[in-house]
């Protein structure tokens, strides 16, 4: 063995022996006061909203920004037009608008259609000018709103819930009455890059925390789930009070319902006459289960329930620990989508649970800026799906054989296909922005995905862990950016990240690798590594030899200045860094050729190498 070649590189890991200051970033807050009233017959909402609004940044603010989501659903709205011109774009044949939109939207009439309208907008009592920009309410203050300081603002508004088209609405597929998400007029957020005032188009959402106080009156009949926790609850009775309690009996028309939620970003509720509610307990977390009942999914629904209590201590053991006192799984909407503390998901699927669920981590706690960064929150969101999926799978002794990498096979074969269509655009586009729906959903869940999985090639498993779990730590309520997870991703690796960074989020460059050619050179063996794509990256190189001895030559890359501790038990051979400048890289290694039968590069498959077939070489002797 070439021992000198061998040890010549010596690591340089920094372990967590460190302690980082919590990062400064300062946060706007608000406390939301609402008081609604849904007339199940006109689906009309009317509501007056009181905002206690505190400027935290160092800036005075002569304007404030609103979301008026449900004006995206009349016809001739941007969400309208971007679809129907979508639909104009053929992928894999067919057109590339998101099928629960196509053009229904222009064929809403005025009954069908969602509007969010403000009578009325008062600053600290004094009415204001405003200016209606589509989905977006901007409001010319007439007083500026200091550093430092709190304003409060008294909205009066009536909403009407649109049929349902994308996400919130009326009469959902599987009938679910009312679907409430985007629904009140809702504070954009102001942070270190200014105001974000993007029009609701298709996606992707952003806001300030706060305390949410709501009050909803609805028909007697009607059952809600929603955002927060039932204050009333032994008004209300169904459970929310004590385990199979039915809803109380009163005489009024109406009911009042009555939710709070703290440090949340957003509220949402869905209400039907015939939903029924599973309860259940973990880690101090009550689990809510809100559906509506189908003699052949009753078995699926309890299962959500029995699933949940079964991996909430793992997710918290992974990805840092879940903040709130409640979560509740509510049948509505059109798929999956996350709210805090809630979803609202279409049928009991456990992936689309997984998923909505982990959102509370990257959406909810951390919060980075969805317009602006959606992989960071459907990626690393994915990626724990494919996490939490794996230990429940195991738990119920439900295993299969698995292609590689393990738990996350999907996202690198939709990546791949990405790559070779033309269609792949650099991550850091913005969410609406992008030219088709399919560049969007691959790189925001695929690549986004495959960012942590790969990283874990880059400075091994165990530290990605670490590095999620750091992560969660310093950042949550803080709504990071891309640079803050790379600079934890660094600090705790002790590995530099900047390269890995700049090429998987700004380019679309490709990683290829190939097993160029080998001679023997007297007892020792040589073999050439060829990059042949234009991203580098350190390889894990696996010798097999005819006594199925096996053995891992790592080269790390130049720019990591340091490498990845070993992975496994398997002996490891740790050369000098590969210049990223030169296209080859020479391995040595001490056996003789006619004993090597198999050479493989990374064969965990995790680094993301879009032709795999020049990876392996066997030899047949
Ligand atoms: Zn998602």
């Amino acid at each position: 063995m070439n021992r000198k070649l061998a040890l010549l590189f010596i690591l340089n890991f920094a372990f967590l022996i460190f302690s980082y200051a919590q990062p400064e970033r300062w946060q706007q807050s608000v406390k939301y006061n609402m008081n609604v009233s849904l007339d199940v017959t006109t689906n009309i909402v009317n509501g007056i909203e009181k905002l206690e609004y505190t400027n935290n940044s160092p800036d005075k603010l002569n304007k404030v920004y609103f979301h008026l989501y449900w004006n995206a659903f009349q016809p001739g709205s941007e969400m309208d037009v971007r679809s129907r011109e979508l639909g104009k774009i053929l992928v894999n044949g067919k057109p590339d608008w998101d099928s629960r939109v196509r053009d229904r939207i222009s064929k809403l009439t005025p009954t069908e259609i969602g509007y969010q309208k403000i009578k009325s907008i008062k600053m600290n009592g004094v009415e204001q000018p405003v200016i209606v920009h589509g989905t977006i309410l901007e409001v010319d203050l007439i007083k500026d709103i200091q550093p430092k300081s709190k304003v409060t603002f008294d909205l009066v508004f009536e909403a009407q819930v649109p049929v349902q088209i994308r996400r919130s609405g009326r009469d959902n597929e599987e009938g679910v009455r009312y679907s409430m998400s985007q629904w009140y007029p809702k504070l954009c957020e102001y942070d270190y890059e200014g105001w974000h005032t993007e029009q609701y188009v298709a996606r992707e959402f952003y806001g300030v925390w706060g305390d949410y106080d709501v009050t909803i009156k609805i028909d007697r009949s009607y059952k809600l789930g929603g955002t927060g926790v039932l204050a009333n609850a032994t008004q209300i009775g169904w459970g929310y009070d004590k385990p199979g309690t039915p809803l109380k009996s009163i005489s009024s028309a109406e009911r009042t319902w009555h939710f709070t939620g703290k440090n949340v970003h957003d509220f949402v509720w869905a209400a039907d006459p015939d939903y029924e509610h599973i309860v259940k307990s973990v880690d101090g977390v009550t689990i809510n289960v809100i559906y509506k009942k189908v003699d052949s999914m009753e078995q699926r629904w309890q299962s959500v329930a029995d699933a949940a209590v079964i991996v909430l201590p793992y997710m918290e053991k992974r990805f840092g620990k879940y903040a709130y006192p409640q979560y509740s799984f509510i049948q509505g909407g059109d798929g999956g989508m996350e709210y805090p503390m809630a979803t609202l998901i279409k049928g009991p699927s456990l992936g689309t649970v997984f998923h909505e669920w982990m959102h509370s981590w990257y959406q909810m706690m951390l919060a980075s800026n969805e317009n602006e960064h959606p992989w960071m929150d459907e990626g690393y969101a994915s990626y724990a799906q494919g996490e939490v999926s794996a230990y429940y799978n195991k738990v119920m002794n439900i295993e299969s054989p698995k292609p590689l990498p393990l738990n996350h096979a999907g996202a690198y074969r939709g990546y791949y296909f990405l790559q070779k269509s033309g269609l792949a655009e650099p991550m850091t586009t913005n969410a609406d922005h992008y030219n088709t729906n399919m560049g969007y959903s691959i790189n925001a869940y695929s690549k986004g995905e495959m960012l942590l999985e790969q990283l874990g090639y880059i400075v091994s498993d165990s530290v990605r862990d670490q590095i999620l779990l750091e992560y969660y730590k310093l950042w949550r309520f803080k709504h990071p950016n891309p640079n803050d997870f790379f600079k934890v991703a660094q600090d705790v690796s002790g590995i530099q990240l900047g390269w890995y960074k700049e090429y998987w989020l700004n380019t679309i460059k490709s990683i290829d690798y190939k097993i160029d050619s080998l001679w023997a050179d007297g007892d020792i063996t040589k073999i050439r590594l060829r990059r042949i794509g234009e991203m580098p990256m350190p390889i894990d190189l696996e010798l097999t030899f005819r006594d199925s001895s096996r053995e891992i030559h790592y080269v790390p890359m130049d720019m990591m200045l340091a490498g990845k501790p070993a992975e496994s038990s398997e002996t490891r051979f740790v050369h000098e860094p590969w210049n990223w400048t030169n296209p080859t890289y020479v391995v040595e290694f001490d056996h003789p050729l006619t004993q090597l039968i198999k050479a493989e590069i990374d064969p965990t498959k995790r680094m993301a190498d879009v032709n795999l077939d020049n990876n392996v070489l066997k030899l047949n002797w």
